[in-house]
């Protein structure tokens, strides 16, 4: 019987992107969901990104580019690495792909050899495993927790080197437990890391998402590290621009060129219109946003604090909050027609949390903490108060 290939059979699908599906549908179908899933801005794409692809569209500019991305904007992303981040890198040094993802993805496929391994701080974004184990690799989770504000120090990740370690992954601010590693804190990672000789791939997706802290890039540690490291951003948080699907990495030429190749044959260029929509979108990043989404970290931070069963670090980044949920498994919860439900495992509360009190958030068991559940903050005050107040009533019904 024909089967199909051993990677279809090893992979699901996103569990980040399978709950919005199903969050999403079921708001269509008149349910009144609030929607805590996904980690998407509820901020409209700036005016400028979506007047530079509405001019993109009506003056034609709407055929294949350079597979790596038009060098306009990979100069003008070449002048944000400078601005914001520090770091020097020439326009091909630089490859846009069709979203962060497939930046990520296409860094895998160039540097991982069957049975390299990764080291990746644990709870991860979803995704990282998942594409290390695709092109062959084999992800070794570092273990972190609240003790340490899900951080990992330079003594956890010296042990988890081996011969076969091809690669370190950083991903600071943290999806999903929003950890900012502090300059020093990098500093302590990078001195380890300079021992062997690995590459680095950091993650900095949600570098303009911080809140009374500062983001340090590792690739400006040192001129050694900075030849060995990718630097991976996108628009897809900082300009809620998700849907136009544009990321980018900043890393070695001759990878920057391998990472080229890969893509030629993949998708080839991200879409000409989103490239133009990026292009408008550099310089845009409003303060106001920050802001906006440290008061809403700070409201959820402080509700969690007063629920029984929950406990969670405060995060300094991203736009997300991770509490344990752990002391909550067993206790059992009183159903609307007077029957108990007994809640075997936070995977189960997150679904009890969808059907009873309609809050949609992700559980941990996709990022390796199957204690924790993700919430995003990535919407309104309103919405996250009505989340908050559903929680609470849901949480009082258990015991
Ligand atoms: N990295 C991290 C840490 C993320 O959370 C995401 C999810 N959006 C991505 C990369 C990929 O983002 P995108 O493909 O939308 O650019
Ligand atoms: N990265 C976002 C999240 O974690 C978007 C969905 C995805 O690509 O995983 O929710």
């Amino acid at each position: 019987m024909l089967q199909r290939s051993d990677r279809a059979n090893a992979i699901s699908a996103s569990p980040t992107l399978t709950i919005d599906s199903k969050t999403k549908a079921l708001v269509a179908s008149g349910v009144d969901v609030v929607n805590l899933s996904v980690g998407e801005p509820d901020f409209p794409t700036p005016e400028r990104a979506s007047l530079a692809a509405i001019a993109a569209i009506t003056s034609n500019f709407t055929k294949y580019t350079a597979v790596g991305g038009i060098v306009e904007l990979r100069r003008g992303i070449a002048e944000k690495l400078w601005k914001d981040n520090q770091l020097q890198y020439d326009p091909d040094e630089i490859i846009v792909s069709s979203g962060a993802k497939q930046s990520l993805y296409n860094i895998f496929m160039t540097i991982l050899n069957p049975g390299d391994e990764v080291i990746l701080p644990l709870p991860y974004w979803v995704s990282y495993p998942e594409q290390i184990k695709l092109c062959g690799g084999v992800p070794i989770p570092v273990h972190t927790d609240e003790s340490t504000g899900f951080k990992i120090t330079p003594e956890r990740l010296r042990e988890a080197f081996s011969a076969k370690t091809k690669a370190v992954l950083i991903n600071s601010p943290s999806n999903p437990t929003g950890a900012v590693y502090t300059p020093d804190e990098i500093r302590a990672l990078a001195r380890v890391i300079e021992e062997y000789p690995v590459y680095v791939v950091s993650d900095e997706i949600y570098e303009q998402l911080i809140y009374d802290v500062e983001h340090f890039s590792i690739a400006r540690y040192s001129d050694t590290l900075r030849a060995r490291t990718f630097v991976v951003n996108g628009f897809s948080k900082t300009h809620a621009m998700t849907g136009w699907r544009v990321g980018y990495v900043a890393g070695p030429r001759e990878l920057v060129e391998s990472m080229s190749s890969f893509q030629s044959h993949t998708t080839a260029n991200p879409s000409s219109i989103s490239q133009k929509a990026a292009l408008g979108a550099l310089g845009t990043f409003d303060l106001n946003t920050r802001h906006e989404f440290q008061q809403r970290r700070d409201y959820v931070l402080a509700q969690i604090e007063q629920l029984r069963g929950l406990s969670c670090s405060r995060p300094d980044g991203a736009f997300y909050i991770f509490p344990n949920a752990g002391s909550l498994v067993g206790a059992s919860l009183r159903l609307n027609d007077g029957k108990r439900d007994k809640i075997d495992s936070v995977d189960h509360l997150c679904e009890l949390l969808l059907s009873e009190a309609h809050v949609s958030v992700v559980p941990g068991a996709g990022f390796g903490a199957p204690d924790n559940f993700r919430i995003s903050y990535a919407t309104s005050m309103p919405n996250l108060q009505t989340a908050m107040q559903r929680i609470s009533s849901f949480l009082a019904r258990l015991n």
